[in-house]
């Protein structure tokens, strides 16, 4: 694993947290983007290196609306870039992680991504992520 390519933050308005966001970072987002598959909208913020995305369910049945019903709005994942997703996946599993997704899937921002369960990393839900080139 590279560096945290993001921090996905869940969020009930994503009007309003572009609003707090830009006024926090001093400049609006770079990116706004929906992943029907994921049922999310999403918002991207450059922050030196990294970024910070902001997810909205879209429907009620979205992870992020299960997350926000359970935990209410705040941090849902931490992202990390990888360079082979698919050989960090089986290295990982190895190592006894469980991985949510064993074939990577499209995610925002033109990435290709993994999940681990949070039971397995310390109740922090951790994405993989891989550049689609
Ligand atoms: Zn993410």
């Amino acid at each position: 694993m590279k560096k945290i390519e993001h921090i996905g933050i869940a969020v009930k308005s994503i009007e309003n947290a572009n609003k707090i966001y830009s006024s926090l970072f001093g400049h609006s987002p770079y990116k706004t983007e929906e992943v029907k598959s994921e049922g999310v909208k999403t918002s991207f913020f450059m922050t030196g290196d990294s970024k910070i995305e902001l997810l909205e369910a879209t429907n009620p049945d979205s992870p992020i609306a299960k997350f926000i019903e359970k935990k209410g709005e705040g941090v849902h994942h931490i992202a990390f870039a990888v360079d082979d997703i698919e050989s960090e996946i089986i290295r990982l599993k190895k190592e006894g992680f469980i991985v949510l997704n064993e074939t990577p899937k499209k995610g925002a921002d033109n990435k290709l991504v993994a999940f681990l369960h949070p039971k397995s990393t310390q109740g922090v839900l951790v994405e993989l992520c891989q550049e689609i080139k």
